[in-house]
């Protein structure tokens, strides 16, 4: 005889799914898998979602647990989600219970019911209207407060909620007796806003996704700065309403500003689910399950968002598609783009890679004919591209960084009443405080790094842990009073301009002086508004943003790029050039950049200026193919950090000796991290490489257990990281 058995995926660090006997008492409903169950584990509980349901003998599953109960009455993980996560989670070698946990709002993963569906908007049935009169109700006093209510107009049910109490229990009872109705949620309205005609290059973009609608398609919308790109999403977004099929949009964590919901929602005349890190749990879990029901015409979203179920899914959309905060870098750390590309293939529909400054794997993909390449090369309207101006530093006077000509070049945009972007992006007052007297410098004790001189706030900090310390008066290694910030960081910037212009409005962005999203709303509104300024900012500023008035930007030191240790150093350069610079002149009024460097000469800059962001990127993927470095080569990185260097090496031994020599796969290390100690803990990585993906998945999938049960990886925090970012 055999009986039915759940297998669960359980949020733990483990490799596998673990079997259970279904809750006592309860038959097991047909469609299990993607529901969620609670689950005892050791001497806990856990919220897991079954994934499986086998059959086992009887006797074997006797020695089975029971799972103590079903907590959905109807799968929360549909086919292709669960079956994409499934995917994932063997493809980045990490346990599934983790992956699915990372896919569920944080609402979802605690063991209660799904909460009641608001957005939707409820109204009474033609029954309900009947039992409000008949005798037999004339007890429920609450129910017929809600019929009374409904009997009015539809509400949501947050609305209920004001007028009875225990509201949801309730509208799922009523629902459930047919006394009231589901009524649609969102009529979708006129948009607020009509675009421009599009130009042709955006047309014919549009016309090439409209035609793969319905079946999978991959294009890479690879168009500059200021060309339309968001023009076309918006139009293929809006066809994609049209056919009654959403659309998920992931753009950059820093990219969703409000001016650009604003555009969406003006430009769609749809509802936007919005799923970022900065929403509460509550309105995260509402737009989750609004998109798993279809009722959200449109889904837009950071990183995470790329795992939002889709009900009735028609297109995806992965704006500044090069953009690195898709990578997550901790836990699972998938790359959404990546998966959006997946899921795409999946579901069977287009998806639409956009960047000014494509990433050179995506670059790759088309010319292996993977991608579509989609082109804008002019800008729309009458934006003129901007002046691309190199400042030689050697043998100059710099005045906190700055060099003559770009004070002059900020003056003359002041006194014509525009504005201007002095980008850098490093933070603080100075990034190194030193002894002029005995070369003495601060140094963060728990890591391999210098501490940076904030002065407003008399500290020297950390960037890379929490370390602080007051800003020291006197040399701590020989007490002279010759102690000298080096270098300069926006804070430096800021003052020195605010000294230097005394009238201007300066402006600084930084994680120092804009903690909050809501503090960025308010800083950037106040730059929108009329009048000649000076910004300085990190990478905060340095894309997404239409300013109008902004026609010159000066990048304070390109040259730390330059000279990077991570092969991805001038891929990350050149895009952040090309971006910062495309902050300028975007109206009809003409920008300028200027780029200070003491090495005007390298051929990356040159390249760049001279030919622009695609032959720089042609360049740079042959470098990579000669060097073998991806998009040529894959790569797997094993990362491991502990306090006792001992202990790290007997890890990598173990793991050394547990992969043994391989034809197809090449082992590296373990070598350093390029910071070799971070906050205490010493950091080394082993790097698995090889020509195509395949060897390296057929090697993860072969030791992964092993790795998971080797007695030295109890001793470290350790990783396995596919496709990295950085390998430093
Ligand atoms: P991107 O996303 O490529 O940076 P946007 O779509 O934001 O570009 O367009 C840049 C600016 O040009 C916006 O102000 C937009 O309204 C305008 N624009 C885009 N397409 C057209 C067009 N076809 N005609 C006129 N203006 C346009
Ligand atoms: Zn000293
Ligand atoms: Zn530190």
């Amino acid at each position: 005889m055999t009986v039915q058995v759940l297998g669960v995926a359980v949020p733990v660090p483990l490799p596998r799914v673990f079997d259970y006997r279904p809750p006592p008492g309860l038959a097991v409903p047909a469609d299990a898998v993607g529901r969620r169950v609670r689950v005892p584990f050791g001497p806990r509980e856990h919220v897991g979602v079954v994934v499986a349901v086998t059959a086992l003998p009887a006797a074997t599953a006797a020695g089975l647990r029971p799972a103590h109960a079903w907590l959905d009455e109807s799968p929360l993980l549909g086919g292709e989600l669960l079956d994409t996560l499934r995917w994932a989670s063997a493809y980045y070698a990490h346990p599934l219970g983790e992956v699915i946990q990372a896919a569920l709002p944080v609402v979802l993963r605690r063991a209660q019911p799904p909460p009641v569906a608001r957005g939707r908007h409820y109204l009474v049935t033609a029954a309900g209207e009947r039992a409000a009169e008949a005798p037999a109700y004339r007890r429920r006093k609450r129910l017929l407060r809600l019929l009374a209510l409904l009997a009015t107009g539809p509400r949501t049910a947050a609305e209920i909620a004001e007028h009875v109490t225990r509201a949801g229990r309730l509208v799922d009872e009523a629902l459930a007796e047919g006394l009231i109705e589901i009524v649609s949620a969102h009529l979708p309205t006129a948009p607020a806003l009509i675009g421009p005609p599009l130009d042709p290059q955006q047309a014919e973009a549009v016309a090439a996704i409209a035609a793969a609608a319905g079946g999978y398609a991959a294009f890479l919308l690879d168009g500059v700065t200021g060309s339309g790109k968001t023009e076309v999403y918006l139009t293929a977004i809006r066809a994609c309403i049209e056919r009654g099929r959403q659309a998920l949009v992931l753009v950059p964590e820093i990219g969703l500003t409000p001016q650009a919901l604003r555009r969406y929602r003006e430009r769609l005349g749809v509802p936007i689910a919005m799923l970022h890190s900065g929403l509460a749990d509550g309105a995260r879990a509402q737009a989750w399950l609004a998109a798993a029901r279809g009722d959200a015409p449109v889904v837009l979203g950071t990183r995470s968002a790329v795992l939002t179920p889709l009900a009735r899914p028609g297109l995806i959309v992965v704006d500044e598609e090069h953009d690195a905060s898709y990578k997550q870098q901790d836990g699972w750390r998938y790359h959404a783009r990546d998966l959006a590309v997946v899921r795409a293939r999946a579901l069977g529909v287009p998806v639409v890679l956009g960047s000014a400054t494509p990433s050179l794997e995506s670059l790759a993909n088309v010319a292996a004919g993977r991608y579509r390449s989609l082109q804008l090369t002019r800008r729309a309207g009458r934006a003129e591209p901007p002046r691309m101006q190199v400042v030689d530093l050697r043998r100059q006077r710099l005045h906190d960084g700055l060099s003559e000509a770009a004070i002059a070049a900020l003056a003359q945009t002041l006194e014509r009443g525009e504005q201007a972007l002095v980008f850098r992006n490093r933070r603080g007052y100075a990034p190194t405080l030193l002894c002029h007297d005995c070369g003495w410098y601060g140094e963060c004790p728990r890591c391999d790094a210098r501490l940076t001189v904030h002065r407003a706030s008399r500290l020297l900090r950390c960037h890379h842990c929490s370390y602080e310390t007051a800003l020291p008066k006197q040399c701590p290694a020989c007490g002279s009073d010759g102690l000298m910030p080096l270098g300069v960081g926006t804070e430096r910037l800021e003052e020195h301009l605010a000294a230097r212009f005394p009238d201007a409005r300066i402006l600084r962005f930084d994680r120092d002086s804009t903690r909050t999203r809501s503090e960025f709303e308010e800083r950037y509104a106040a730059i929108e508004a009329d009048g000649p300024a000076i910004l300085v900012g990190t990478q905060m500023l340095a894309k997404g943003h239409d300013l109008p008035r902004l026609t010159l930007v000066v990048l304070v030191d390109v040259d730390a790029g330059l000279f990077s240790t991570d092969f991805r150093g001038p891929e990350r350069l050149a895009q952040m050039v090309v971006q910062v610079a495309g902050r300028a002149g975007r109206a009809d009024r003409p920008g300028t950049v200027m780029l200070q460097t003491h090495h005007p000469d390298h051929p990356l800059l040159r390249t760049l200026l001279a030919d622009g962001y695609a032959a720089f990127a042609a360049a740079e993927l042959e470098a990579r193919r000669l060097a073998q470095l991806p998009p040529a080569v894959h790569l797997v990185v094993i990362r491991a950090e502990a306090r006792d260097a001992a202990v790290l090496e007997r890890y990598f031994a173990a793991v050394r000796e547990l992969i043994g020599e391989t034809a197809e796969v090449g082992v590296r290390g373990p070598l350093p991290a390029a910071m070799a100690r971070r906050d205490g803990y010493l950091r080394r990585q082993l790097v698995l490489e090889a020509g195509s993906r395949a060897p390296l998945q057929r090697l993860l999938a072969r030791h992964l257990e092993a790795l998971h049960a080797l007695p030295a990886a109890r001793r470290v925090r350790w990783a396995i990281d596919v496709d990295p970012l950085e390998v430093d």
